[in-house]
């Protein structure tokens, strides 16, 4: 169990200083190879909302086998030195390579997931994220609303986003790995509503966890950190 507070990017790989040969053979893999990014916080960081157990399986088991597979399955192709975004964009709609695509794409929204939650999230989202979702839903709250409600409405597994759709906020959901990057939406934050999420926690519960995780864990800086980014690059 991790100490309450410490940071497991303090123990990232990419800290280490290596000799310069071993960097450039590491450099090398690198492309050839997709890494698991470590959480962006201890186990426990996000309890007694989602707990250190919850995680350490959704972190270290599922994620783990979805970069694990998508190594395995675009070995020697030529979708091995592409990014993640790009191997999924390029195998979306693909129906024989449905099996790199979901892998990848579960890859990559996990990835973003992480960081869209944080410890003593929620509240008040930063003015300009919050001026956005007046604008597109009336209020905050009319917002958080249809996030909540697209989370739970998915049936089965599936992702509920916050996107932009051109220069305007909007709500959707995507069922199992579908992703907001092959739609021409630009996500800003998710909420993962396969079983694995929660099932630990709350069981068959998927309302009272949305509820939690919008009111606890919702890290709107980093929804507004993406809006401010895709802002720059002209919206
Ligand atoms: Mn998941």
């Amino acid at each position: 169990m991790e100490t309450p507070g410490m940071s497991q990017q303090s123990n990232s790989p990419a800290r280490v200083t290596l000799p310069t040969t071993e960097k450039a053979l590491m450099a090398a893999s690198a492309t050839a190879a997709l890494s698991l990014p470590p959480l962006p916080y201890a186990d426990n960081a996000l309890e007694p909302v989602i707990s250190a157990r919850t995680l350490s399986f959704h972190h270290g088991k599922h994620h783990r086998t979805y970069v694990e597979n998508t190594n395995k399955l675009i070995a020697g192709t030529e979708l091995a030195d592409l990014p993640l975004d790009q191997i999924v964009t390029a195998t979306a709609g693909k129906a024989e390579r449905a099996n790199i695509f979901n892998n990848a794409a579960q890859a990559w929204n996990h990835s973003f997931y992480w960081r869209c939650l944080k410890s003593k999230g929620g509240g008040e989202p930063p003015t300009a994220l919050k001026q956005k979702m007046e604008e597109a839903f009336g209020s905050v709250d009319a917002c958080k609303n249809e996030l909540a409600n697209n989370a739970i409405a998915q049936f089965g597994s599936g992702w509920a986003w916050l996107v932009l759709e051109g220069s305007k906020l909007k709500v959707v959901k995507t069922a199992n790995a579908d992703t907001p990057l092959t739609h021409g939406l630009k996500p800003l934050l998710t909420i993962d509503v396969w079983e694995h999420a929660y099932y630990l926690d709350y069981q068959n519960k998927r309302v009272d966890h949305v509820h939690a995780v919008i009111d606890k864990l919702m890290n709107w800086e980093f929804a507004a950190e993406n809006l401010a980014r895709f802002a720059a690059n002209g919206l």
